[in-house]
């Protein structure tokens, strides 16, 4: 197990397999979409493989699949046969869109899938095409359904928006009611592709939880998993649980465990640093794996404290999460 500067363990990478997407959602770009990357300069199926291989033999044994949308990548399936044999690597996850998701979930079962986050902010299918700019809310009913069905562990990944989707926060949290699954309620970041954000945040965590406070008045909270970004909850009598992200707040960067690549292969180990090494210049440059994990171990050693140090060193957030994978 390697530690970074501030005796974190890293063990989890996010590993962004592309930065195209099916959905416009306001918040991760603009309504014309980002300027997607030629795909030569993405990482190919290859290159990720490696990656993972000697990322794993440094001790990272989880690993998420993210994007852009995973789906849209021609072979995602392949690589995850790829994936899910590489030895260290002891849970693998995807988060999606969940259009393309459904046809592929008993292969991604069959291959040991651990989870699977679903984005879904809104259960109406108006204020989903408002958000997302795409009418694809059956499609992604569909892929829930189908999850359930064959029993693959759930979130719902819900970012939190006033005058959007607020009226969804009880809508959501009903179907923990039947369900085992969590949903999680996550504050907005600002990577939208354009740098704005609300000068003042209006739903951040605490205000998320006064609401459902409001709403469930004897709700419980749970302990939350190790190293865990959210914090949980659970509605006496109801199968599932809540959690909340404070994604924007950055209240959990002490344990935070995670590294991540993006789709053009740049290291961060923070979601808010610029990004502090180009893996795929190094890999397209000849590194073998000592020189990887050289340059892995040295970036680990300089990790920032939180994500307002990692913030102060960089210049305005312009980026897309469509690039960054989230
Ligand atoms: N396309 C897939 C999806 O939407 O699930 C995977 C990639 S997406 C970038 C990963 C997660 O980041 C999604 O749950 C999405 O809601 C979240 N996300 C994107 N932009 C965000 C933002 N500005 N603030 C908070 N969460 C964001
Ligand atoms: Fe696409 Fe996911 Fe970004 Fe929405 S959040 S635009 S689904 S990458």
């Amino acid at each position: 197990m390697i530690f970074d500067n501030h005796n974190r363990p890293i063990s989890y990478l996010r590993l962004a397999v592309t930065d195209r997407c099916n959905l416009r959602c306001f918040y991760c770009m603009p309504e014309e979409g980002i300027k997607y990357l030629p795909k030569h300069q993405l990482l190919t199926y290859e290159e990720m493989e490696r990656l993972v291989r000697v990322l794993a033999k440094l001790g990272v044994s989880k690993v998420r699949l993210t994007g852009g949308e995973p789906f849209v990548r021609n072979g995602l399936m392949e690589f995850l046969e790829q994936l899910a044999s590489i030895d260290g690597i002891q849970e693998w996850n995807i988060t999606t869109n969940g259009i393309l998701t459904a046809p592929h979930i008993p292969e991604l079962v069959r291959l040991g899938v651990g989870s699977v986050n679903l984005s879904i902010d809104t259960l109406d299918r108006e204020r989903f095409r408002l958000i997302t700019r795409r009418d694809e809310l059956p499609a992604v009913r569909q892929t829930l359904d189908a999850l359930l069905a064959h029993q693959v562990p759930v979130k719902l990944n819900a970012v939190v928006m006033e005058g959007k989707n607020i009226e969804d926060i009880p809508l959501l949290s009903e179907l923990t009611r039947e369900s085992p699954i969590e949903v999680r309620f996550i504050e907005e970041m600002p990577f939208n592709g354009g740098g704005s954000h609300y000068p003042v945040l209006t739903w951040t965590h605490q205000r998320i939880l006064s609401e459902l406070k409001s709403l469930y008045p004897d709700i419980q909270k749970i302990p939350d998993p190790a190293n865990s970004t959210s914090y949980s909850y659970q509605i006496p009598g109801y199968k599932g649980t809540i959690g909340i992200i404070a994604a924007f707040t950055r209240s959990f960067c002490g344990s935070c465990n995670r590294i991540r690549l993006t789709a053009q292969g740049t290291l961060k180990t923070c979601l808010y640093d610029s990004g502090v090494l180009d893996v795929r210049a190094l890999l397209r440059s000849g590194a073998d794996d000592a020189d990887l994990t050289a340059a892995f171990l040295k970036a680990f050693a300089h990790r920032p404290k939180n994500g307002f140090e990692a913030e102060q060193q960089r210049s305005p957030v312009t980026e897309s999460m469509s690039t960054i994978g989230g």
